[in-house]
């Protein structure tokens, strides 16, 4: 009962995870894996070297007729998360792993099962080994602490590696091949609150989104929800033109990596045009509806008297935030013309 996983094809690919399970390799104690792969280098005669910082590179040649092709990296990281179930008897640092097969699926007994990222170790080694595949010139990169703080990967010396195609083997999406990611941008601006006493005759609102679904700034930006800081911001930049609003004040959103899902204003419109600002609050709330009922059903716009308010924004503050709020754009720019959902690369 050696090896449970010898039913798995590829065979080889199965065989390299069964040996890696077998030798401990907690974050930071990557010495024995090291060791056991320089091992695997000598035992082929491949080039090794480690590296000052602990990571292994293995280089391989280019099989017959692909000595001119570029050469490629293939990278993981040898140490893996160690958690066990509790009544788990388990040393990481020196009991082998037990995986397992149940259904469709390889599972450790009693621990994690270190797949992430022994499987792309084994993709390496299995490849490293390998006779019968055809490739260019081949570097493996094993990466030391990816973890607890990718130590490895940031002490990397320019000049190691060759290579100048990386494959990295450390997702958790089978049979996809990621090109890319959000990347982000944070703008950081400030004014100083300058404020007035407000003006006689002025009726005080509260103003209200919510109910937006909200999500993550990058994975959730092409699903079409609403931004409450931009669409509270759209209503007060219209109603300071049309009614005189004044901001008392202002408050949307609360993560800088969250698409806003509230937001809220306390406002004074003069007494002369409440009977305007609530109808076109009105017209504004069904507005939001047309525009986002598919994608935002939950949405709730409001306004409510509220009592009345001594200070206001001074106008030259209230126009520059409105105005800076309703530069900002909100959503996915432009989709790539070539891959379909993807957001287009701009510059
Ligand atoms: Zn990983």
């Amino acid at each position: 009962m050696d090896n449970v996983l010898n039913i798995l094809k590829p065979e080889r690919l199965w065989y390299f995870f069964t040996e890696i399970c077998k030798v401990p390799r907690p974050s930071k104690k990557e010495e024995r894996i090291a060791s056991w792969l320089i091992d695997f280098a000598k035992k082929h005669k491949l080039e090794c070297i480690k590296d000052e910082c602990g990571n292994i590179l293995i280089r391989k040649n280019a099989s017959a007729g692909y000595e001119k092709r570029k050469t490629v990296i293939l990278q993981s990281h040898m140490d893996m998360v160690c958690e066990k179930n509790s009544g788990t008897d388990h040393d990481f640092d020196k009991d082998p792993i037990l995986p397992r097969i149940e259904g469709e699926w390889v599972k450790a007994t009693g621990t994690t099962l270190g797949a992430d990222d022994g499987i792309g170790i084994a993709v390496q080694l299995a490849i490293l080994e390998a006779d019968d595949i055809a490739h260019g010139p081949l570097e493996a990169l094993f990466t030391m602490d990816e973890e607890t703080g990718l130590t490895g990967a940031f002490g990397l010396k320019p000049g190691l590696l060759k290579g100048r195609v990386l494959i990295n083997l450390d997702s958790e999406d089978e049979g996809q091949v990621f090109i890319g990611c959000a990347g982000g941008k944070d703008t950081l601006a400030s004014l100083p609150l300058r404020t007035e006493t407000a003006p006689a005759s002025f009726s005080a609102y509260k103003v209200s989104i919510t109910g937006l679904k909200g999500g993550h700034s990058g994975d959730d930006i092409n699903k079409g929800l609403g931004n409450a800081t931009k669409l509270l911001n759209r209503f007060l930049w219209n109603e300071s033109r049309e009614c005189g609003l004044r901001i008392s004040s202002y408050d949307a959103g609360n993560l800088r990596n969250a698409l806003a899902r509230e937001g809220f204003a306390v406002v004074a419109v003069p007494s002369a045009h409440a009977k305007a600002f609530e109808i076109s609050a009105e017209a504004f709330h069904k507005d939001l509806v047309g525009e986002l009922h598919v994608t935002e059903p939950q949405l709730k716009f409001s306004i409510t008297p509220s009592s009345a308010v001594s200070t206001v924004w001074t106008k030259e503050l209230q126009n520059s935030v409105l105005n800076a709020l309703y530069a900002c754009p909100h959503g996915v720019l432009a989709m790539s013309r070539e891959i379909p959902n993807e957001p287009a690369k701009l510059c």
